[in-house]
């Protein structure tokens, strides 16, 4: 009898040696964040609207545009309409003669008063005291289904107007979350916003927001962050910018 064929035990193709990457410091948490950028910049304590409507018209007037534009709009448009039902029952050519300051105005004066008709069905007394009550998911809905609300502007509302811990994540937010590693690098806006705000305990949403904006306007900026004179310089990641 002939003997069988010897099997050989295929070997395996070389692997390459683990790299070993050099210690990484963990990235910073939320509570640490809010330390080391209060004691850098100082935060001004909260400072509640009790307004909800006149926040998402804020809000609204602020896309494209300046804080100082926005502002002089809003102003206009208080000025001349008493009240939101005056606003809508105006001619709109006057609406967009009042917002003009706040560039483009013909677009936010429409949007503006199809998002005012759709609260005043809504609520017709202007009352969203509601949203206070209600819980945050469900505060959010409400607001994300008004026409030319989204995710940001209703967490805008949210914390600004009613002091619920819902967190915009506006363009300076997002990118330093990203250069820190807080969410992946090429998250989408509206995902980032959910998964900072699951990294946040209630009471420490409000501060991450500022703190982020004044470290993204002061520090991080969009090109050229001055690192080197950075307070969170040493665990940062430094994530989509070029090696040191
Ligand atoms: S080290 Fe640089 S990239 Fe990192 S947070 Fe500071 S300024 Fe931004």
């Amino acid at each position: 009898m002939s003997a069988s064929p010897t099997r050989r035990t295929p070997i395996a193709a070389p692997t390459a040696a683990p790299r070993i990457e050099p210690d990484t410091p963990p990235p910073w948490t939320p509570s640490e964040l809010i330390a080391i950028l209060d004691r850098e910049y100082g935060r001004a304590p909260a400072q509640r609207s009790n307004a909800p409507v006149t926040e998402l018209v804020l809000t609204l007037l602020s896309q494209h545009t300046s804080d100082h534009n926005s502002g002089r709009a809003m102003h206009r448009l208080l000025e001349r309409f008493p009240t939101w039902d005056a606003v809508l029952e105006a001619d709109p050519a006057d609406i967009e003669d009042a917002i003009r300051p706040g560039g483009l105005a013909p677009t936010k004066s429409k949007r503006l008063l199809a998002l005012l008709a759709e609260v005043r069905a809504r609520a017709p007394d202007w009352d969203l005291a509601m949203l206070r009550r209600m819980p945050l998911e469900e505060a959010k809905r409400w607001l994300t289904t008004l026409p030319g609300v989204g995710p940001k502007t209703a967490a805008c509302v949210l914390l600004f107007a009613l002091g619920r811990p819902a967190l915009p994540v506006d363009t300076h937010v997002e990118r330093v979350a990203k250069r820190l590693g807080l969410v992946p690098p090429r998250t989408p806006a509206d995902r980032a916003h959910e998964l900072l705000e699951a990294q946040l305990a209630p009471s420490e949403v409000y501060a991450f927001h500022v703190d982020l904006i004044q470290h993204g306007r002061r520090t991080c900026h969009a090109r050229g962050p001055t690192c080197d004179a950075c307070p969170l310089a040493t665990r940062c990641p430094r994530v989509g910018l070029p090696p040191r």
